[in-house]
């Protein structure tokens, strides 16, 4: 059973106030997408890599693949305008054969490779894909334009989803051809009626957006 991975990277990231592309920022000493491709490249559960780079950052993400003596990259892509773009160009890069994609978040540098295995696992018992998830703490309340509070909504059984996300790979090709939009792929697999599971996920899967997100994660590194 062959696992692919695809690993965007192709976000703006104008929140973080960089020049270059949120993949390219600073994490310690290396641009923050070393960390995640190279835990990816060593994960015993991973077979091949799709890097998905800011369009015209492709050779720059390979040079960097290289440095870091990745050995499993088969293909490095330009993303698209949209997260869900960017996923559907490197699945176009996924070989019929694979069995299992998934998915992951550049801007989640810091990947325990027990969250792979917890990801792929569920996709053995009939499961169309599985997320990493954190059961929700804190009330919740939806906040209309001004401020005000519109409703507190109700807090079981709500969780708040990261990636690696796995995929029975025909589920993720199917759902991300219908061409739909959404903020993780699950929510495309889960549009095309795809039974997506929630695991255990990591609070040190913490996605950067701003500076000090990427402070935060230099401190844990
Ligand atoms: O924008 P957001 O923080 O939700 O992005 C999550 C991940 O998706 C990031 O790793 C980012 O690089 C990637 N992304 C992408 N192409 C886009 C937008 C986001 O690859 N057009």
């Amino acid at each position: 059973m062959s696992v692919w991975a695809i690993l965007v990277a192709a976000g703006r990231g104008e929140r973080l106030g960089t020049d270059q592309p949120k993949a390219f920022a600073k994490l310690g000493e290396m641009p923050l997408l070393a960390e995640p491709l190279r835990r990816l490249d060593e994960s015993e559960w991973i077979d091949a890599v799709v890097l998905v780079a800011p369009p015209g950052w492709e050779e720059p993400a390979i040079l960097l693949a290289e440095e870091l003596g990745c050995s499993k990259v088969r293909a490095c892509v330009p993303g698209g305008e949209t997260r869900a773009a960017s996923v559907r160009a490197g699945v176009d890069e996924v070989p019929d054969d694979a069995a299992v994609v998934l998915v992951h978040d550049a801007a989640r540098p810091l990947l325990p490779d027990e969250v792979v295995e917890r990801v792929i696992a569920p996709l053995a018992e009939g499961w169309d894909g599985a997320v990493p998830g954190l059961r929700v703490s804190d009330t919740v309340k939806r906040v209309g334009a001004d401020g005000g509070v519109v409703e507190t909504v109700a807090r079981d059984g709500l969780w708040t989803v990261q990636t690696p996300q796995a995929f029975v790979a025909d589920a993720l090709r199917r759902a991300v051809g219908g061409g739909g939009e959404a903020t993780d792929c699950a929510g495309l697999v889960e549009a095309q009626g795809g039974r997506v599971k929630v695991v255990p996920g990591d609070p040190r899967l913490l996605k950067v957006t701003t500076a000090d997100d990427l402070a935060r994660i230099a401190s844990w590194l």
